[in-house]
């Protein structure tokens, strides 16, 4: 019996196996290792990691893990988790299957693209989700903002700041009246006519080709995706959906589910940034810890 299952390996699912092996709770992380952020080359905005790419940074993390015997790492992918009088069972798709006191899932989110063709392509080298995240990169350049979600103006307006040259594409959606208002007052530029192709070379967008025969020069931008928990484990044992998209729980991730807790952006879906995953990893661990002390579980010996 595991005293705690971590399903997840990205900065919320690490931070919490870190603080969990300190703990001398003894606990094992598994990860699929198929992060969304895994397209891009470096990681920005997490003090003393800036510039670090995902794998480093899972790298770094593992080193750390090698300290602390309790800790045991699994590269598989959960597939079912099943409810027992005392705690779970955990499956895996390489078929193992292990007993658990409490699991965190920390199995982040997957993302929609609107139907862009080549977007791909250039999505996490040229084109981003999170000025936050890139706006430096590509600061003072031809930028492209593609989409028309409310959300859209509000990036629209905070890239400004990185860049003054922005064209938002709509893609052949419709503006309704408010967002026509929203051009208006803030005096963007806006084209509406379907994308017919992204073009560009290794991953650095060039041109914005139109259905209407304009060819527009950008040199990368960035999009926003509908987001979606990238696993139904969680609903599957009956975790309701909260209206950002994150599953139901407490402000340290306890769930309805006796024993079972989310962190990162199975939990809240935004702000999407790897220091609030990892935080909240570590605010979850916390909770872990102190029910299973409650409970009389003894650290692990190891
Ligand atoms: C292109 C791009 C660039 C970004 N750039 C930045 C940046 O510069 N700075 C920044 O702060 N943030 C950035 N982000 C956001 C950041 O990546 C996320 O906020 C962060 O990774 C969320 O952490 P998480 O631990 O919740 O989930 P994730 O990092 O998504 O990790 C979830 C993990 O769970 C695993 N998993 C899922 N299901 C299972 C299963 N059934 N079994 C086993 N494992 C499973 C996945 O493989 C994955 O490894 C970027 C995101 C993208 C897409």
């Amino acid at each position: 019996m595991k005293d705690c299952t971590i399903i997840g390996g990205g900065p919320a699912g690490l931070n919490a196996t870190l603080v969990l092996g300190r703990a001398r709770r003894d606990v094992v992380l598994v990860d699929n290792n198929d992060p969304r952020n895994k397209v891009t080359f470096a990681s920005h905005g997490f003090v003393t990691r800036d510039g670090v790419s995902p794998s480093e940074f899972r790298q770094l993390a593992n080193q750390e893990f090698n300290r602390y015997p309790s800790i045991t790492t699994l590269q598989d992918k959960v597939v079912e988790i099943i409810r027992k009088a005392e705690g779970f069972t955990i499956k895996t798709e390489l078929g193992q299957e292990w007993a658990t006191r409490k699991i965190i899932l920390a199995t982040g989110v997957k993302e929609r693209f609107p139907n862009i063709p080549n977007l791909r392509n250039f999505y996490g080298r040229s084109i981003f989700n999170c000025p936050y995240c890139d706006g430096w990169e590509l600061r003072d350049q031809p930028l492209a903002l593609f989409g028309v979600v409310d959300y859209t103006f509000h990036t629209a307006e905070i890239l400004r700041n990185w860049s003054q040259d922005l064209v938002i594409f709509t893609n052949g959606e419709e503006l309704t009246k408010n967002q026509e208002e929203q051009i208006k007052k803030s005096n963007l530029r806006v084209e509406t006519s379907p994308i017919r192709l992204l073009t560009g070379q290794d991953g650095i967008l060039q041109k914005v080709e139109l259905e209407n025969g304009l060819v527009i020069e950008r040199v990368g931008g960035f999009i926003t995706p509908e987001l979606e928990q990238a696993t139904d484990l969680g609903t599957l044992l009956g975790v309701k959906l909260n209206e950002t998209g994150g599953h139901h729980s407490d402000e340290v991730g306890n769930t309805k589910i006796t024993g079972l807790f989310v962190a990162g952006e199975a939990s809240n879906v935004y702000p999407s940034q790897l220091i609030i995953a990892a935080a909240s990893g570590v605010e979850t661990a916390m909770a872990v810890n102190v029910e299973l002390t409650h409970e009389g579980v003894l650290g692990s010996e190891k």
